[in-house]
């Protein structure tokens, strides 16, 4: 068995998203349950990846730098409850650059299962947005939708995709035998 990969957007699914760009660590703020929630998947054996869209960067609104510090907060968080992320990809362009890494697009899923060695195909990808979906099909994953981002309120348009109220709900099903 190939290495057993958790592919995570961030916002909305670790941290509280809300229609603001996160731009200083203190504004990233961890939704309940998740650090628990990862500290669980690294236990049992997952490599989590993250992969976020983060136009802020292309922009001009956030420096390479800055963000981080704030990925050290979201680390530090996290290996509170003895999780961490693996390696966090990020997309930095703005949507006019019409790149081959902002999601729905799967470029990061891509690289990210050429750097890490595994299968897209074996894995899954949580997220809040309905473009994370797209993105996990459109790479071969296996989509996961939860509602704890600001888009969680929206109707599915695909009934069949999988959702759970929170990264927390995912992963004790996932655990508990029953993904
Ligand atoms: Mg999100
Ligand atoms: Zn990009």
């Amino acid at each position: 068995m190939g290495r057993q990969v958790i592919l995570l957007d961030r916002d909305g699914v670790l941290n509280r998203g809300s229609n603001e760009y996160v731009l200083r660590p203190e504004q990233l703020v961890l939704i309940e349950g998740a650090a628990a929630a990862v500290g669980c998947l690294v236990r049992a054996g997952y490599t989590i990846l993250v992969v976020t869209n983060q136009s802020c960067l292309g922009k001009g609104l956030l420096s390479f730098q800055e963000l981080e510090r704030i990925h050290h907060r979201l680390q530090a968080s996290l290996g509170e409850e003895g999780g961490g992320i693996h390696q966090i990809y990020v997309c930095p362009h703005r949507a006019e650059a019409q790149c081959s890494c902002r999601k729905p697009r799967p470029g990061l899923l891509h690289r990210a299962s050429r750097e890490w060695f595994f299968s897209l195909s074996d894995c899954w990808f949580v997220g809040d947005n309905w473009t994370d979906v797209e993105a996990a099909v459109a790479a071969g994953c296996r989509p996961i939708l939860v509602r704890s981002g600001v888009q969680g309120k929206r109707a599915k348009p695909d009934p069949s995709v999988p959702d759970f109220s929170d990264l927390a709900d995912f992963v004790k099903n996932l655990l508990g035998g029953h993904p």
